[in-house]
């Protein structure tokens, strides 16, 4: 196993449909420190750049383009946009040099369940999935295609959204249908792993009796969904067959009776196409509200469809920590994560309300507190000391745990990091 040196760099993208996201992190000597992040938005249309440096120098922000490139070819994919900002990219190396890439793919299917080194056989192996996430897969392996054309030397990582969830027994993974259609690949896979995987290993640092007991970790972004933790092995989740199930999210309706989407074809005569777009981008907190996907937005609004949203959203995450409860056999702990589980003293409030009679008591302080500390990536505790269930504030970092299983994979990495 070879460390890294001094001067090595790590790279993660994380490439959607209207997004080219990056992290660079310095890789010195196995220890992990971020440098900066940002992303690449606007594909087709008026392209925007950010990055913010972890030194704290300012941000750059334009819009209408990369910086220091010319406009007049504007991009409409991440693979596109990803010239430009390798471009940038290198000029923030600065004499460091780049070991590795890690990308974020959501779909690993049941082949694999585990960060893998990318190659033409395994790229050909994950555009086979493509038919399970039809939206996100071609985007996450278009910059990978990419790169392995143009850079054919540079060893690339894919870390897996599903992966992380591949430890859940068979019963959790099952639809009722006909037994072939499991054995076919039709089954529950689970989302958002990166970031389960990150609390999972926060923790295990900070709240080991809720690291060894039984957890539900709440990951509540545009796209949200609960992980049953026990003993840090995700043995339940609320996502299913594709990112659509379970909680509501900020335009996507999370569970709906499969008998609604019969009714909107026959009786309606909605197209597959139409009934995806509603379902994926006009749903959710969105169609509900008729405000807004933004939960910022629905908690300024005076709106009584704002309040209606957020009332059903919080009703129904209460509901499914009961299911994810009970898939473990009883309850420690409830953690918050991303935007809105981390930035959001009143919808933790109100979801910990919900589940006051399992013995949950939240220390108000602690959850107005929590913010304070938003930003800084510390764990906070927010239950009161008295409570049977242990409440936490932990914010996730999905580009840290891909970098980490880079450097893992590429055989430089010691489980340090710092940043
Ligand atoms: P993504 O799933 O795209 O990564 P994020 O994890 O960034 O999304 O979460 C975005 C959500 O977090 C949005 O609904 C946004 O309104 C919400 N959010 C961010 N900051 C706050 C805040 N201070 N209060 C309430 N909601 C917030």
């Amino acid at each position: 196993m070879t460390g890294t040196s001094r001067g090595d760099a790590v790279l993660v993208l994380n490439a959607g449909s209207s997004s080219l996201k990056f992290t660079l992190f310095d890789a010195d000597h196995g220890t992990l420190r971020e440098c900066v992040r940002g992303q690449v938005e606007g594909f087709g249309a008026t392209l925007r750049f950010k990055a913010r440096f972890a030194d704290g120098r300012p941000e750059v922000s334009v819009d209408g383009g990369l910086p220091g490139a010319s406009s007049d070819r504007v991009p409409h994919h991440a693979s596109e946009a990803l010239d430009g900002l390798w471009r940038w990219v290198e000029a923030q190396l600065q004499g460091r040099r780049l070991v590795g890439v890690g990308h974020r793919v959501v779909h690993g299917g049941t082949a694999f369940s585990a960060p893998v080194r990318v190659d033409r056989p395994t790229l050909a192996a994950l555009q086979q999935l493509v038919s399970l996430a039809p939206l996100h897969q071609p985007h996450n392996l278009g910059p990978i295609e990419r790169l392995l054309t143009e850079q054919p030397a540079l060893p690339q990582v894919a870390c897996f959204d599903t992966a992380f969830h591949r430890t859940q027994p068979v019963v959790a993974e099952l639809f009722a249908l006909p037994r072939q259609f499991y054995d076919e690949g039709i089954r529950r896979y689970g989302f958002h792993g990166l970031s389960y995987e990150f609390v999972a290993t926060r923790l295990r640092d900070c709240a080991p009796q809720a690291f060894a007991g039984r957890t539900v970790v709440a990951h509540l972004g545009n796209g949200v969904s609960m992980c049953a933790l026990h003993a840090g092995r995700s043995v339940a989740s609320t996502m299913g067959f594709t990112a659509l199930d379970g909680c509501p999210m900020g335009t996507r309706t999370g569970s709906l009776d499969p008998g609604v989407v019969l009714h909107l074809a026959r009786e309606r005569g909605m197209s597959l196409d139409a009934i995806e777009d509603l379902l994926y981008k006009r749903s959710g907190l969105l169609g509900l509200s008729g405000v807004s996907h933004d939960m910022r937005a629905l908690e300024s609004s005076e709106a009584p469809g704002a309040a209606l949203a957020i009332e059903y959203f919080v009703y129904r995450l209460a509901r499914e920590v009961g299911s994810l409860a009970v898939a473990m056999g009883g309850l420690d702990a409830l953690v918050f994560t991303a935007g809105i589980g981390e930035n959001s003293p009143r919808i933790r409030a109100a979801v910990c309300e919900r589940l006051a009679w399992l013995g949950l008591t939240l220390d108000a302080n602690a959850n107005a507190g929590a913010q304070v500390a938003a930003g800084s990536g510390a764990a906070v505790r927010i239950s009161a000391s008295d409570s049977r269930l242990e409440a936490w504030r932990v914010p996730t970092d999905e580009e840290l745990v891909i970098a980490r299983h880079t450097l893992d994979l590429l055989g430089r990495s010691s489980p340090k990091h710092s940043g």
